[in-house]
């Protein structure tokens, strides 16, 4: 008997998280963090300014430390990522952990290496007990931030992966950040974890980097044996321990396929993407800094569907300020040329720590919160800045488009218009004269897809955000892998509400686009192309196949499956109707 893989009985064949796509063969190589013993002393009252010291000029090297890995983050990754690091140095500022270590040094009288992994340990239980998978995320950041600075204080080299000169998969329980930027890519050809979910630090890092990885493989590290062979699928989320010869020769063959396919689907990366029956749906890109723009046009990109601003706040942990923020949009702007670009309004809160202003830190539930367009219009000061920023950034040319986070209620829209355009009126009594901009909103909360056709007739443009609209409809957190099984974007309930938003949109004549992840999915982008969506926008690097699959889909095939989907009654079923859809029309796209 064997499986898909063709597994023997000498093989094991085990079932986790992909979450960086590629194919890999190599031997393992299990690796273990290090772990480090502390010296733990009483010192005399005589001591302890120099103690303190001594934590202090071990604190600066790390800082150090952390900018050059910051650094490294930012030429290899063109978004979002570098926050992960900016989260390790805001630890090292933070006032609590500093009024903790100096408590634990100047009344308890302990060392300074006592003193970090005694704060460390307390904050790590406490984020791991609150079952929260992105407090446990947050624990992983604290024990990463920790080891530094004990090796640090110890004057210990850092031991990092990476002694390895021949090609391997690394094996580990987990990797911290650190560790993942660590593996040397000439040699790791793959990762695989028994801990992580899709959104994790590591899993985001590995496909920033582009090593195919597994993560949430649970005994991954307890069953491989260093030495042995691991066959490695990071698209599908299957790991073959000693796979026998005909799993080696299927998995090496998926390989070269890939490898052909991508090739090919790149080289035809330019240009519009319309139907065979003639339906130009525009394919956009997500970003998240300024820092990757000028390339997007060479990635394919007809423009930028969401510029997801936060990411600027959250890298310094401060209000942005508006200088800053118009240079970076402008960026954008000119990078895009004539090109559409959507700049969101700040979407704080929720699973984006907003350093400074607090957010999340004391609501039981952030993502029900005050987040993003709520917390804007409690602090309308941000608000207003930003709006002007935007403003500014396109003056002289054609109006920006606004795109506003969250809407939940028509007022909230209604709201924030009128305060653009006291911000209008603002800038042109300064002798700034600006285009009333295009005011849209993400369609992302259940209450707005359901009184879609109201805010059609307020908003100036849809986009919906498939992300959040999955996690409220299924009431399935995001970034809990617990429930990953339920957040599921091709559920017929997400489905009906994005069509709700879509028939909203057609009926008021106003563009409507899609910029959660569910558009660089081909299967569901082939749905949301049958709903008749004028754009979609995805990551930069999902551009080729999105483009392949509009060009081969004839519109009207694209609107059947659409209607056979929406009238599906689960989230497999409509999966399995994409799938047999894409046998149909672009096969190619299955294997990727
Ligand atoms: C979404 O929710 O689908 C979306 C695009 O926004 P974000 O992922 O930034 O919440
Ligand atoms: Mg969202």
């Amino acid at each position: 008997m064997s499986n898909s893989y063709g597994q023997t009985a000498t093989s094991r064949t085990l079932q986790g998280i992909g979450v960086s796509p590629g194919i890999a063969v190599a031997t393992a190589v299990l690796y273990r963090s290090r772990v480090y013993n502390a010296p733990a002393v009483e010192i005399a009252p005589s001591a302890i300014e120099h103690e303190w010291r001594r934590l202090a000029v071990a604190s600066e090297v790390t800082r150090r430390q952390l900018k050059v890995i910051r650094e490294r983050v930012d030429e290899i990754a063109s978004s979002g990522e570098a926050g992960i690091i900016d989260g390790h140095m805001m630890v090292l500022d933070d006032e609590i952990i500093t009024a903790d270590l100096h408590h634990e040094i100047f009344d308890l009288h302990h060392n300074a290496e006592w003193a970090v992994r005694e704060v460390a340990n307390k904050y790590i239980a406490q984020f791991q007990e609150s079952g929260d998978a992105l407090f446990r995320e947050r624990a992983d950041d604290l024990s990463d931030v920790a080891r530094r600075l004990l090796r640090n204080l110890m004057g210990v080299k850092e031991e990092l992966p990476g002694a390895w000169d021949r090609p391997c998969v690394v094996v580990a329980e987990n990797l911290t950040p650190s560790e993942t930027l660590a593996l040397p890519r000439s040699v790791v050809k793959a990762v695989v974890l028994d801990r992580g979910s899709l959104t994790s630090h590591a899993a985001l890092l590995m496909r920033a980097i582009g090593i195919p990885a597994v993560v949430g493989l649970g005994t991954v590290s307890q069953e491989a044996v260093s030495g042995q062979q691991i066959a490695v699928d990071g698209g599908n989320g299957v790991v073959v321990l000693n796979p026998g010869r005909r799993e080696l020769s299927h998995l090496l063959g998926l390989a070269r396929m890939r490898e052909s396919i991508v090739e090919s689907l790149r080289e035809r990366r330019g240009g519009e993407a319309v139907t065979p029956d003639g339906v130009r749906v525009r394919v956009m890109a997500n970003v998240e800094s300024a820092a990757g723009v000028s390339s997007l046009v060479d990635d394919g990109a007809e423009g930028i569907g969401l510029f997801r601003t936060e990411y600027l706040w959250m890298a310094s942990g401060k209000p942005v300020p508006e200088d800053e923020q118009v240079a970076a949009y402008r960026a954008a702007f000119d990078a895009m040329g004539d090109r559409p670009v959507i700049i969101r309004a700040f979407d704080l809160g929720g699973d984006k720590f907003a350093g400074e202003t607090g957010l999340c830190e004391s609501e039981e539930n952030p993502f029900l919160g005050l987040r993003s367009l709520r917390y804007l219009l409690h602090d309308e000061d941000v608000l207003r800045m930003q709006l002007r920023a935007i403003m500014r950034a396109s003056a002289g040319g054609a109006p920006a488009n606004i795109l506003l986070p969250m809407v939940a209620d028509i007022s909230e829209l209604v709201r924030t218009r009128e305060i653009m355009e006291e911000c209008l009126n603002d800038l042109a009594e300064n002798g700034v004269e600006c285009k009333t901009p295009r005011l849209g909103i993400m369609v992302e909360v259940p209450s707005a897809a359901l009184t879609a056709q109201f805010l059609a007739k307020r908003a100036d443009f849809f986009s919906v955000g498939s992300n959040d609209l999955t996690q409220y409809t299924m009431a399935a957190d995001r970034t809990n892998e617990l429930v990953a099984h339920l957040y599921q974007p091709a559920h017929p309930s997400v489905l009906r509400l994005v069509k709700m938003a879509a028939d909203a949109a057609k009926s008021a004549s106003i563009p409507l686009g899609l910029c959660g992840e569910m558009a660089s999915v081909p299967g569901l982008a082939a749905i949301l192309v049958g709903m008749g969506f004028d754009s979609l926008s995805m990551a930069p690097t999902s551009i080729p196949a999105i483009k392949a699959l509009i060009r081969a889909v004839p519109f009207s095939a694209a609107k059947a499956l659409a209607d056979a989907a929406l009238s599906s009654g689960s989230a497999a079923t409509v999966l399995e109707l994409s799938r047999d859809f894409l046998a149909r029309h672009v096969p190619d796209l299955l294997s990727l």
